[in-house]
């Protein structure tokens, strides 16, 4: 068998261990039947919109053509998020997502000193033991334990240096460098990738951060610019040899590029701090808690079971009623950048391992 933890099970984890008991795969699996309709999620729109305009297939397409299909790409994903009819709000942020993408189209070439690879890919590889090196870090079951994500984007630069890239929407200030620096999510893509893509060693990280409010800062109706020409000369290879500064950031008032190389001594931690935490998360002596803060339990879907849980009561008939069993997620067939298991590999283990 094997247990397989993501980046959202990694941070619940960490985040408050009841909210995690009660509702990662591994655990006891529970989501509310009924869940209020959130707010759209203008950052998963973004990504989406940016994996097409992106997409390497269309890479070398004039950019005049790849537009419309980024802002389709936008209409899709805020249609598909939700059921209810359009209603001003929806056309408002639809507008807002618009302009902000156009806004993009026009400054992106400035600093998209590179060519992608891969859009939207998910990945899984094996945790390392740090106890045994060469070896695969086992539950006490003697369960393989994986680790799994989606990188938004993945390029090669012009010097041969693989790149992972993450887009932000920033609604605030810009991310805090040393924020930055501490990415795990993204630090656990570029030690995981060249285990999933064998030899294709990742130079660094990289932050594209737009403000939520970009498409009101440039000039409306500016045409997208073209790029110039990025020459790589090999793909599907170890990374060139590069050096240079740590942290590059660049940008205007309403986009910044920030560039982060990483070393293998700072992979090598992100992959020791993973397995420390797989390891205690799949103790059998693991400690079940609550972590109470106002920022937390204000998202948490599981509230009312947990009140229940601090008073001494039995959660199991609310479980029974307002919770079920949480089920896979469903493959999107034809998702764009979406791969098969099978990149210098067989077939896929199966997926979940079945609760405890
Ligand atoms: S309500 Fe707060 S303390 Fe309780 S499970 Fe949720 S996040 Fe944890």
């Amino acid at each position: 068998m094997v247990y397989r933890i993501d980046a959202s099970d990694r941070t619940a984890f960490k985040r408050c261990r009841r909210e995690w008991d009660l509702s990662s795969h591994n655990r006891q699996n529970l989501e509310p039947i009924r869940r209020p309709p959130g707010p759209i999620d203008l950052t998963r729109a973004l990504r989406d919109a940016l994996a097409v305009y992106y997409f390497p297939g269309m890479w070398e397409w004039d950019r005049v053509i790849v537009q419309p299909l980024v802002h389709q790409a936008l209409d899709r994903s805020v249609r598909g998020q939700t059921e209810a009819p359009a209603d001003q709000s929806w056309q408002e942020l639809l507008a807002q997502g618009h302009a902000l993408l156009d806004a993009y189209a026009a400054w992106a070439p400035t600093v998209d000193h590179f060519t992608p690879i891969r859009v939207e890919t998910d990945f899984e590889v094996n945790v390392s033991d740090p106890a045994t090196p060469g070896t695969n870090l086992l539950t006490p079951a003697g369960d393989e334990v994986r680790y799994g994500d989606r990188v938004d984007l993945l390029a090669v630069d012009a010097d041969d240096a693989y790149w992972v890239i993450q887009h932000r929407l920033v609604t605030e200030e810009w991310t805090d460098r040393d924020a930055l620096q501490l990415d795990e999510q993204t630090i656990a893509w570029a030690w995981a990738w060249p285990q999933f893509y064998l030899g294709m060693q990742i130079t660094g990280t990289m932050y594209n951060e737009i403000r939520a409010d970009a498409g009101g800062m440039g000039t409306p109706g500016t045409p997208p610019a073209q790029r110039s020409p990025v020459r790589h000369r090999r793909m599907y290879a170890r990374s060139g040899t590069v050096s240079g500064e740590r942290l590059h950031a660049e940008g205007t008032e309403a986009f910044r590029r920030t560039r982060i190389r990483r070393g293998a001594a700072e992979l090598a931690a992100a992959s020791a701090a993973l397995a420390a935490e797989a390891t205690a998360a799949t103790s059998p002596n693991v400690e079940i808690y609550p972590s109470p803060a106002p920022a937390v339990c204000a998202r948490c879907s599981y509230r009312a079971p947990c009140l229940l849980l601090n008073q001494g009561e039995d959660p199991t008939a609310e479980f029974s009623t307002s919770y079920r069993d949480r089920p896979l997620e469903p493959i999107q067939e034809g998702r764009l950048g979406g791969v098969t298991w099978s990149m210098n590999r067989g077939a896929a283990p199966p997926r979940w391992a079945s609760r405890s």
